[in-house]
């Protein structure tokens, strides 16, 4: 949420050109200057966040877009959780829990689920691995360069749809309730979610789309 405020800021188009920068907050007009790395800049009257430079190198988002990715597959391939019943054992994984909401009757909250939790992080971490691949490789023909700013500007979509935190909360949640009446076991599943959501959540605190624009007109 913070991170957007600043995304939306009314920072001037032509940064070169007129570089300052109105406070979301106060609207105080603040000259830019270049930060060294790792520094945000506050606004002096109210300490609103105005810009920064990334967190991340490209490197270190390459990293945590990597270990995403090989966490993505065992995270819904293997069974989040384990229940014992009364002697009797069930196990599932993200899909078969998303596909037997569908099967009670409730087709939209299933389509929801595999949108948010399966569909929207597989795309989004391909989406930015393969952003990372292209300013890897320069950015230098125009085919690169359009796909490039088609995935731009597809980017804040699949961020919205992509919702992990929610399964991640509906997993305590259930673990809790269910835990009086039955065995609840997390398995090496769970684990790969839980690490998964958060390699997302550092990737999207370092990615910004901001400076991904950079990349695009630097090179062009
Ligand atoms: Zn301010």
């Amino acid at each position: 949420m913070g991170l957007q405020s600043i995304d939306n800021s009314n920072t001037p188009r032509n940064d070169s050109s007129s570089p300052v920068v109105l406070c979301p907050a106060c609207d105080l007009a603040v000259k830019k200057c270049q930060l060294p790395q790792g520094v945000r800049a506050l606004c002096p009257r109210c300490q609103t966040a105005l810009y920064d430079t990334p967190y991340c190198s490209i490197n270190g988002m390459l990293a945590l877009c990597l270990t995403a990715f090989f966490l993505y597959w065992p995270a819904n391939m293997l069974p989040v959780m384990e229940l014992q019943f009364f002697g009797s054992v069930r196990t599932t994984t993200v899909l078969q829990g998303a596909t037997a909401v569908i099967a009670q009757g409730y087709p939209l909250v299933g389509a929801a689920v595999m949108i948010a939790a399966v569909i929207a992080p597989g795309l989004l971490i391909s989406s930015i691995l393969l952003q990372i691949v292209l300013i890897k490789s320069g950015l230098t023909s125009s085919l690169s360069q359009k796909v490039y700013k088609l995935l731009l500007t597809q980017q804040s979509i699949l961020t919205q749809l992509s919702m992990l935190e929610i399964y991640v909360i509906s997993f305590l949640v259930s673990a809790f309730q269910l835990s009086d009446h039955a065995d609840i076991h997390f398995s090496i599943g769970t684990f790969c979610f839980a690490g998964l959501f958060l390699a997302v959540l550092f990737l999207l605190r370092e990615y910004d789309l901001k400076h991904m624009w950079g990349y695009l007109n630097n090179e062009a």
